[in-house]
Formats: C-alpha cells, sequence, structure tokens
C-alpha cells in the first residue's frame, strides 16, 4: 500500500518521478546501459545535466547573470563554501537565527571570520520569524534561512532582508533547502541562494546552488573543490557529479513545469497548507506550535493539548498509512511535511484522521 508520506527529507517524490527513475535504473535511451554505469561525460548524461540546469533557470526566472550548479556535500558543506567565499580579510558577515540550521551555518563562519547574529528567534524557541532587523555593522554578507525545516516557520517575504542587504552594501544569501521551487522568488535580490535536494527537488546526493557569477572574486588560494568558480567554470563537471540524483531531479523539475510551473504549485502549497492549519485552529485537541503569521507552507508542526489521545492519535496514523509525522527529535510534538510533490489527498486524509480522533475521545 502506497503511504501518505509526511517526512521533512528525504520526503515524498512525484509518483511518475520514482517510476521513470527506475526505468532509467535498468536502461536509459534504449542504449542497453543503466544510467548508473554510464560515464557523466557521455551525451545521455550531459543532456540530463543541460535540461535541469535549464529547467531550474526558465521555473525560477533566473537570468544569464548566474550560473546553476549541481555539487556535492549537501547544504551543510555550502554552510562553510558560502562563507569561505563571500566572506573578505577582516570582514564580518551577519546572519539571521531561526532555529537549528542556522545556527549550523553560524557555526561554520565562526571557522572563517567574525559573525555576528543579527536577530534570533531563540527566546521563543524559534516560534517566531525575527522583523525589524538592522546592522550597525558594515557587512560583507547577509545569510538566512528561508524556511525553518524543524520548527516550522518560513519568511513570507524577503524584501526587509532583501532592502537590509542593499543599504549596507552587503551580499545577500540563503539556504532555502526547504522550501526552494514551491513559491515565486526573485532570484535578481540574491548572490547565492543554496539548496540539498531532498525535499522538493529530488533525492539526497545533490546540492543545488544558483549563484551571481560577479558576485564571487577570484580566490586562487581556496581549496578547488570549495571554490565556487571552480564549478562555474567547469558547468558542475569539475568531478563526477551525482548522476542519479540529478536525473530524478530533471524529472521532478519537468514534471513541476508540466503541471502549471512556480504560479500553480505556490497555489497548491497554499491551498493545502491552509486547509491543515484551519483544521489545528478549529480542533479542539490539537494547537499549533509556532506563531501564526509565521507559519510555514512546507512543514506543519503541530502538538496535543492534552497527552490523552497521543496512544490513539499514532494508532490511526499508522494503521491509515501515514508516514514521517513525527516531530523532529528535538522538539516533539508532530510535524506535517507537505511539499511539493504531497497531493492535498494526504492533506484531506490526515484532517479526516484528527476529526475522528475529536469525536472518539469526547
Ligand atoms: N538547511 C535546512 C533548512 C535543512 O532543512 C537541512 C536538512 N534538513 C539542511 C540545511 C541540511 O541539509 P543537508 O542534509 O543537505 O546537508
Amino acid at each position: 500500500m502506497k503511504k501518505h508520506n509526511f517526512s521533512a527529507g528525504p520526503s515524498i517524490l512525484e509518483r511518475n518521478v520514482i517510476e521513470q527513475s527506475s526505468q532509467a535504473a535498468l536502461e536509459i535511451n534504449n542504449s542497453g546501459l543503466s544510467l548508473l554505469e554510464i560515464s557523466h561525460r557521455s551525451q545521455d548524461f550531459i543532456h540530463i545535466i543541460e535540461e535541469a540546469q535549464k529547467l531550474t533557470k526558465e521555473l525560477l526566472n533566473i537570468s544569464d547573470d548566474y550560473e546553476v550548479l549541481f555539487l556535492q556535500g549537501g547544504a551543510s558543506l555550502q554552510f562553510y563554501m558560502a562563507a569561505l567565499n563571500f566572506s573578505k580579510p577582516d570582514g564580518i558577515a551577519g546572519y539571521i537565527d531561526t532555529g537549528t540550521w542556522s545556527k549550523k551555518a553560524i557555526t561554520e563562519s565562526k571557522k572563517i571570520g567574525t559573525t555576528i547574529t543579527l536577530a534570533s528567534s531563540v527566546d521563543k524557541k524559534h516560534t517566531y520569524i525575527p522583523k525589524n532587523i538592522a546592522s550597525k555593522e558594515k557587512l560583507d554578507y547577509l545569510h538566512f534561512t528561508s524556511n525553518n525545516t524543524i520548527y516550522g516557520t518560513q519568511f513570507h517575504s524577503f524584501e526587509e532582508l532583501s532592502q537590509l542587504a542593499q543599504v549596507n552594501k552587503a551580499k545577500l544569501i540563503c539556504d532555502m533547502s526547504s522550501d526552494i521551487f514551491s513559491k515565486e522568488i526573485n532570484v535578481n535580490k540574491f548572490d547565492l541562494i543554496y539548496a540539498g535536494a531532498q525535499k522538493n527537488l529530488g533525492p539526497a546526493g545533490a546540492t543545488l546552488v544558483i549563484v551571481r557569477k560577479d558576485s564571487i572574486s577570484e580566490n586562487k588560494h581556496l581549496p578547488t573543490y570549495l571554490n565556487y568558480n571552480t564549478h562555474i567554470e567547469k558547468k558542475s563537471m569539475f568531478n563526477t557529479p551525482p548522476v542519479f540524483s540529478i536525473y530524478v531531479a530533471m524529472l521532478t523539475l519537468r514534471w513541476l513545469k508540466e503541471s502549471g510551473g512556480i504560479t500553480s504549485i505556490e497555489r497548491k502549497n497554499k491551498e493545502k497548507a491552509t486547509l491543515l492549519y484551519d483544521e489545528i485552529d478549529r480542533n479542539t485537541l490539537f494547537f499549533g506550535i509556532v506563531n501564526k503569521e509565521d507559519r510555514s507552507n512546507m512543514n506543519v508542526t503541530f502538538n496535543l493539548k492534552n497527552k490523552n489521545g497521543k496512544h490513539q492519535f499514532e494508532k490511526m496514523c499508522k494503521e491509515g498509512g501515514i508516514n514521517g509525522i513525527h516531530g523532529h527529535r528535538s522538539i516533539g510534538g508532530y510535524r506535517a511535511s507537505i511539499y511539493n510533490a504531497l497531493d492535498i489527498e494526504s492533506v484531506r486524509f490526515l484532517i479526516q484522521i484528527m476529526k475522528q480522533l475529536e469525536k472518539t475521545i469526547q
């Protein structure tokens, strides 16, 4: 039985994409060879990576001032790589701390240079997005995490941070691991965007990097792999790229385009999120964990008001084939990740269980 997959990442992929990927693992383009056993320099693979790059540019409306890269090491390597490439000797880097992932990025930046936290939501356990952010210092760059996968908060506008970066003449860097391709964004406001693939893009293994070419200064002393220029010059083919992950990403992007592009998926994502948050607010047994205006449209965090229903709710979820609903081990409760590929029917199914639980318990 196919489950309702609410996993936070790696997460649900579109069914056709999985079927086509399985086929490619057996044989690609009637070549008598598996995608997994052909050279990454072969025409078959070159076409795949070029299509993935082209689709990324088309879907997000990215100009030729930017390079789209598929690298390895996950978003976690980007924490360090971004700081390494964007910090200047004796410069200062500014970060917004919205929880675990931002903190990890801050830790890496501190290994490279002076790093300040301009704003943090730690005082309220990361249940909100900081606002009215200012910087007294001149910054090399400003870094933030657009969607906090663990706590379930999301920046619904980038305007404030983009203006702050502009006034400060700082570069703007964003970790969009858990909401890239989920809504319209204006890439022109950014110097660097990065995202691990394993939520809205494909399986783990590839890391998407969108970098503004003229934002990167020449620095030959950086380790070769950690220098964005290496990958820009070699068009993501400096070393063997994660071919299977890139192939699945390309298929996912094709699916996204065929199903109406970003405008359409954004509308569907809002619809799913609204349905679920409305039920959390209506249902007498549940409550939402984060500030209403900062609620994520990707990761919906909630909990039971009273632990009485815990056993029953989890049993009903399990029997109904719901997967991945547990909150992150650091905060507990529940988290429904409702990424692009999750059908609205799965959200309706979860809501039905919540309603049933309410009837059973009262
Ligand atoms: N940033 C965010 C917002 C994430 O959600 C994650 C992973 N869940 C990471 C960074 C780390 O990504 P990776 O595992 O690809 O290093």
